[in-house]
C-alpha cells in the first residue's frame, strides 16, 4: 500500500511503525460555530481513509481534537455573551449530531484542548529548557531559528531577517514566517489558566503538538487536516513536538485533504457563499453528499455545487436499484459469472485503494461492476445465491461507504394511507373478517392500487 506523503512530495510504502496499527491525528474543528461544508469534506474524507485501514485490518486509533480556546473564540463568546465553555458545549454537541448525520464514525478520541492545559504547560516548559522557546511581555514563543529543520513541510524558506520577529496571531502569511506563541499571556476579561508565565492560555498550534503525543505517542503513523494547514500550523507542530522530544521523524505520513471551494470560490461569509453543515443538511441527502466526496481523489479540490450532489444522488439510487433487483432474484444461474466479476471488482477496488486511496480508479472498477452486473440482472435468472455473492461485495463496500441501502423496498412507491388499508386490511384477513377485507379491497382500489392475496401475503400493484 503507497501514501503520498506531504513531507516527501512522494508515494511512499505504507509501513506503520506497530504492525497491524495505526495512529492517526485529523486536526479538529475550532468550535466557535456550527461546522461547514469544508470541515464535512475533511471529516468525510478521513473517515473514508480509516475505514478502508480497518477493512484491511488495521486497528485504527484516530484522534480529532477539538479546539475550544481559541481568539475566534473568545471574539464569538464576547458577541453572544456566554463564556467560552458554554459556546463549546453548544457547538460540540452540534458537530457530534452532525458527524453522525454525515455518516462519519465516532474517532477513538477527541480531545478538547481545554481539558489538556497541564500537558501544554509541560511541553512549553521543556521547550524553554531546551533553549528554542523564550519568555516575552505577552507571552511564550518558538525561535524557529533555532530549529534547523523549520520551512521543510511547508518548502518555506526562512529568511534570517524576519527570524526573532513576532506574531500576535496564529494565521499568517506563507511568505512571512515568524516566531509563534506558544502560550499568550492573558489580557483583561480574556479566559485564562495559572501557569509558571502568570495567567494565559495556550497559542494555537501547541494544543496539537500535546494531544497527539498524549494519545498517540511522541511518534505516530499518519498526520491529517486540509491543504490550508500546512503552513505553518502542521510546520509549527513539527517544530514544537520534534524539538521537545527530540525523536524524528514525529509523523510518519503526512496527508492533506485538498479544499472545498463552493461554486469556483473560497467559502466566505462576506461573499455569502458560506454553508454550515445544518444548511447542507437541511436542503440534501447526506448520503448523496458523502458519495460525492467519495467519487473524489482526498487530494483534489472540490467544487461544491447543487448540480454536483443532484448527479450523486442520481448515481447512488441507480446502485440502491441494482441492490433491490439482487434482493428480489428469483433466478436460477450466473453463480460463476457473478463470483467472476465480483473478484475481479474487489480486486481493482484494492489495488486502487492502495495507490494513495485513488477513490476515482476504485469508482471506475466499481462502475464497470455495476453494469456488467446489471446486464446480468436484465436476463432475469440471476438466482438468489448469484446475487447473495453480490450483495455481500456491495455490504463489504458498505462498511467504508455506509450510504447503500439494502432494506428490501415494495415493488412500488405506495402512499401512507394505501399502506394503512392494507395493514387494515391485513388485520382483517387474519381475523376471517372476509366482509371487512372485501371493503378495504374496494377503498385501495378507489383510491389507483390493487391487492392479491399470495402465500407471502398481500401483494399490491397500481390498478
Ligand atoms: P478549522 O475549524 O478552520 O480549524 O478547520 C478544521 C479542519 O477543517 C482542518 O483540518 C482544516 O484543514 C479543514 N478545513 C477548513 N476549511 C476547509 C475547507 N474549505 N475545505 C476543506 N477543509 C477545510
Ligand atoms: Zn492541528
Amino acid at each position: 500500500m503507497k501514501v503520498y506523503n506531504t513531507a516527501t512530495r512522494k508515494e511512499e510504502e505504507f509501513k506503520p511503525t506497530k504492525k497491524g496499527e495505526v495512529g492517526m491525528y485529523v486536526c479538529g474543528p475550532t468550535v466557535y460555530g456550527p461546522g461547514h461544508i469544508g470541515h464535512a469534506r475533511t471529516y468525510t474524507a478521513f473517515d473514508i481513509i480509516r475505514r478502508y485501514l480497518e477493512y484491511k485490518d488495521f486497528k485504527v486509533n484516530y484522534v480529532v481534537n477539538i479546539t475550544d480556546v481559541h481568539d475566534d473564540m473568545i471574539k464569538e463568546a464576547g458577541k453572544q455573551g456566554i463564556t467560552i465553555f458554554a459556546l463549546a458545549d453548544k457547538n460540540i454537541e452540534l458537530f457530534m449530531k452532525d458527524l453522525k448525520e454525515l455518516g462519519i464514525k465516532e474517532p477513538t478520541k477527541m480531545p478538547r484542548v481545554t481539558q489538556h492545559i497541564k500537558e501544554i504547560i509541560y511541553m512549553v516548559e521543556r521547550l524553554q529548557e531546551k533553549g528554542v522557546a523564550y519568555e516575552t511581555d505577552d507571552g511564550v514563543y518558538f525561535a524557529i531559528e533555532k530549529f534547523s529543520d523549520y520551512g521543510k513541510l511547508g518548502n518555506v524558506k526562512v529568511k534570517k531577517s524576519v527570524t526573532g520577529t513576532r506574531v500576535e496571531t496564529d494565521k499568517y502569511d506563507k511568505e512571512n514566517p515568524m516566531d509563534f506563541a506558544l502560550w499568550k499571556k492573558s489580557k483583561e476579561g480574556e479566559p485564562s489558566w495559572p501557569s509558571p508565565w502568570g495567567a494565559g492560555r495556550p497559542g494555537w498550534h501547541i494544543e496539537c503538538s500535546a494531544m497527539s503525543t498524549k494519545y498517540l505517542g511522541t511518534q505516530f503513523d499518519i498526520h491529517g487536516g486540509a491543504v490550508d494547514l500546512v503552513f505553518p500550523h502542521h510546520e509549527n507542530e513539527i517544530a514544537q513536538s520534534e524539538a521537545c522530544f527530540g525523536k524524528k521523524p514525529f509523523v510518519k505520513y503526512w496527508l492533506h485533504a485538498g479544499f472545498l471551494n463552493v461554486r469556483g470560490e473560497k467559502m466566505s461569509k462576506s461573499l455569502g457563499n458560506f454553508i454550515t453543515i445544518p444548511e447542507l443538511l437541511e436542503k440534501f441527502d447526506p448520503k448523496a453528499f458523502r458519495y460525492f466526496i467519495s467519487t473524489l481523489h482526498y487530494r483534489s479540490r472540490i467544487d461544491f455545487n447543487d448540480e454536483a450532489i443532484a448527479q450523486a444522488s442520481k448515481n447512488l439510487e441507480k446502485w440502491n436499484n441494482t441492490i433491490q433487483e439482487l434482493l428480489s432474484a428469483q433466478g436460477s444461474g450466473f453463480e460463476k459469472e457473478i463470483g467472476a466479476l465480483v473478484a475481479n471488482a474487489r480486486k481493482s477496488f484494492i489495488s486502487a485503494m492502495d495507490d494513495d486511496f485513488n477513490l476515482p480508479n476504485a469508482w471506475a472498477a466499481l462502475y464497470d461492476f455495476q453494469s456488467k452486473l446489471n446486464s446480468l440482472l436484465a436476463q432475469g435468472s440471476v438466482s438468489k445465491k448469484a446475487a447473495k455473492i453480490a450483495l455481500g461485495f456491495l455490504e463489504e463496500l458498505n462498511s467504508i461507504f455506509g450510504f447503500f441501502s439494502f432494506e428490501k423496498k415494495s415493488g412500488i412507491a405506495v402512499p401512507k394511507d394505501v399502506l394503512e388499508l392494507v395493514k387494515k386490511r391485513e388485520d382483517a384477513r387474519a381475523k376471517k373478517n372476509f366482509a371487512e377485507s372485501d371493503r378495504l379491497r374496494d377503498l385501495i382500489k378507489e383510491k389507483g392500487y390493487l391487492v392479491a392475496d399470495t402465500a407471502q401475503g398481500q401483494k399490491i400493484s397500481k390498478a
